[in-house]
């Protein structure tokens, strides 16, 4: 404001004279007096360059000017008289001195003339004045306009300065509220800042502590990494060692793969066990001596390998008419299983076989034996999920996982897939089969896997690849799910059926570029029974019948394939069954086989039982050529 107000201050300072004359100019009349004023105070001048007898003639001048007051007219008998010379009143002269006084008179007029002139003077002086008075004057005029002007312009400058100021003062009081929010906002800042830096010095405390670790650790990592660096070199010496080793031990893992061979050969390509079930609750106890299992060679510490089966054959002596003494059977084997022998016992004495099959020989585990002699207990197992009467397809498929893994520490990579099929009067079915195809039969087919391929597939049935327990669980469940789903009142068609369980092993060793390939197969075969001659053949035991002769047939198919290929002939039957046509590549060659001839221990089954101990006594008898690696 004060700034605004500045420059016209200035200015008014600056125009002092001028304001002087422009508040005077009202009285311009009275300036018109001045040379008037001059006049009256220059007027006595002008007797004291004349003298006294000017005096007296400057009244009429006056007049005719229109001269003020202060110089009063005089009586014309008074200007008539003689003018006072020097302050000295004139001598009056004589009446008579006419000359005299004609000399007065012009001396008179002289100083009035001289007067009249001075005047003029004046007059033409004040006449400057009064024109020089009026320039100026107008001047000023001109000089108040643009003042006024300027005024104005000031007056509007002020009026916008005021509104300005009240803009401004409206913006102060805004910038003030914010600036109460800035320093609440500050306040809370500093608050924070505070807090900030209580928590860098906290943070620069830890930091010094880290720090102190971190030299403590420096410290240790130099230690470590030159113990690192010992290890280094005690590790190089170690892979050579282990790389020599790891030769060594394939050597040996191949050289126990050759005696392993050699030792199955030994014991037989066609090995037969037998099993005894334990009598059921709430089945007749067989009498004391029915069967006898007599120690080997070495004394009851020798694992079982003969059985005897004591017959009485009742015609005969109803023939004499005195009891005919029983008839004992002996039969020997590779292995006897009694009563007794819990599941992990039977197990435990094919594992080495099973094991073939890692190593690329083909192996065949049959279970054979009339129904309800515990053939499906032998394969799959008892009934309860209870681990301890799991049978040899799980027990089997664990110890192959577990034999894998262990291989792979030597390089190898087994990977293993399983498939599970029914043979039902000459009919294939697919046991693993979901959904719509659960429970159905009949639309497999068992053909090659490509034109001039060894391998045999069985078209429409699943081959699923496992890798642990839990996956082999899921799938026996499921084949047992789809067997009860075939299941009639008249027929327990597992009984009547042949189950085959087979996983394709595939193993390779990369580094070395090896790869052996097997089956392992377990069938839990058709209940060897024969139909009863004297029951009458109403229609379902036709059909009863025609399901016997397809078991039967098959059967002894496979005792005949076997026997082809002990007396190493040149046709083997294999064609003749769906069983043995799916086997043809387990059996025989280099492939392992093992039976397991299951019999009951009652006396009311001695006829079917002594018909399954015969069979597999002949089987026994068979001796099949030397087993050969299915190596790549
Ligand atoms: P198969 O399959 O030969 O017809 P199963 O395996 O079904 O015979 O056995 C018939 C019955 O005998 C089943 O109840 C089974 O649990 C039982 N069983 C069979 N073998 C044994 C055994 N070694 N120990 C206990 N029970 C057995
Ligand atoms: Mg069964």
């Amino acid at each position: 404001m004060e700034d605004v107000l500045e420059p016209e201050k200035k200015r008014t300072r600056g125009l002092g004279t001028a304001t002087k004359f422009a508040t005077s100019h009202h009285r311009a009349p009275v300036i018109t007096t001045v040379p008037q004023t001059q006049g009256q105070t220059t007027a006595p001048k002008v007797p004291k360059k004349t003298g006294p007898r000017c005096s007296t003639a400057v009244a009429p001048v006056l007049k005719t000017q229109k001269a003020g007051p202060a110089v009063p007219a005089q009586k014309p008998d008074t200007a008539a008289a003689p003018p006072k010379l020097g302050g000295k009143k004139p001598c009056k002269r004589p009446a008579w001195d006419l000359k005299g006084q004609l000399c007065d008179r012009n001396a008179e007029l002289k100083c009035y003339r001289e007067r009249t002139q001075t005047l003029d003077q004046e007059n033409q002086q004040l006449r400057d004045q009064l024109r020089e008075a009026q320039q100026q004057a107008t001047a000023l005029g001109a000089e108040r306009k643009t003042l006024e002007g300027e005024l104005a312009r000031v007056r509007a400058q002020a009026e916008q300065g005021q509104q300005e100021l009240g803009n401004l003062s409206a913006r102060v009081l805004e910038l003030e509220e914010r600036l109460g929010t800035q320093e609440g906002l500050v306040q809370e800042l500093q608050k924070e800042q505070l807090g900030l830096q209580a928590e860098r010095r906290e943070l620069a405390t830890r930091l010094e502590e880290q720090e102190r670790r971190l030299q403590a650790s420096e410290a240790a990592l130099s230690g470590s990494q030159a113990e690192v660096a010992s290890l280094r070199q005690e590790a190089a010496a170690q892979a050579t060692l282990l790389a020599e080793r790891e030769e060594r031990l394939h050597g040996l893992e191949m050289e126990r793969r050759r005696l392993h061979n050699q030792l199955q050969e030994l014991k037989g390509n066609i090995r037969v066990f037998c099993r005894v079930r334990p009598v059921l609750p709430g089945e007749p106890t067989p009498p004391p001596g029915f069967l006898l299992f007599p120690s080997g060679p070495a004394g009851p510490s020798d694992p079982p390998t003969h059985l005897s089966l004591l017959r009485c054959d009742e015609r005969r002596g109803t023939l004499s008419g005195v009891p005919a003494p029983p008839t004992r059977h002996d039969f020997s084997f590779d292995r006897v299983f009694p009563p007794g022998s819990g599941q992990d016992e039977v197990f435990e004495e094919i594992a080495m076989l099973v094991q073939s099959a890692l190593d690329g020989y083909p192996v065949c585990i049959f279970a054979y034996g009339q129904t309800g002699s515990g053939k499906t207990f032998t394969m799959e197992g008892g009934p309860g999920g209870d681990p301890q009467v799991e049978g040899l397809i799980p027990r089997a498929l664990r110890h192959l996982f577990s034999v894998a893994q262990e291989l792979s520490g030597q390089g190898w990579t087994y990977s293993f897939v399983a498939s599970y099929v029914e043979i039902y009067n000459e009919t294939v079915r697919d046991l693993l089969a979901t959904g719509t195809r659960k429970g159905q039969g009949g639309e497999c087919e068992i053909r090659r896997a490509g034109p001039g391929s060894e391998e045999l597939t069985v078209t429409n049935a699943r081959y699923v690849p496992v890798s642990c327990e839990k996956e082999v669980e899921t799938l026996l469940l499921l084949a047992r799910q789809n067997r009860a789903v075939a299941r009639t009142a008249q027929n327990e068609r597992s009984s009547r059926s042949h189950s085959v369980f087979q996983l394709q092993i595939s193993g390779e060793h990369a580094g070395r570029g090896l790869q052996c390939a097997a089956p392992l197969n377990l069938v839990d075969l058709a209940g060897s029974e024969r139909l009863d001659p004297g029951l009458a053949l109403g229609p379902g035991e036709r059909e009863r019948l025609r399901e016997t002769q397809a078991i039967n047939s098959s059967l002894s198919t496979l005792g005949l394939v076997i026997m082809a290929l002990s007396n190493k002939e040149s046709h083997v039957p294999y064609r003749n069954s769906k069983l043995t046509y799916l086997l043809q590549n387990s059996l025989g060659g280099s492939a392992k086989m093992l039976m397991f001839v299951n019999i009951s221990p009652l006396e009311e089954n001695v006829s079917e039982s002594l018909n399954s101990l015969r069979f597999a006594s002949k089987v026994n008898q068979c001796v099949i050529g030397t087993a050969q690696a299915n190596r790549k």
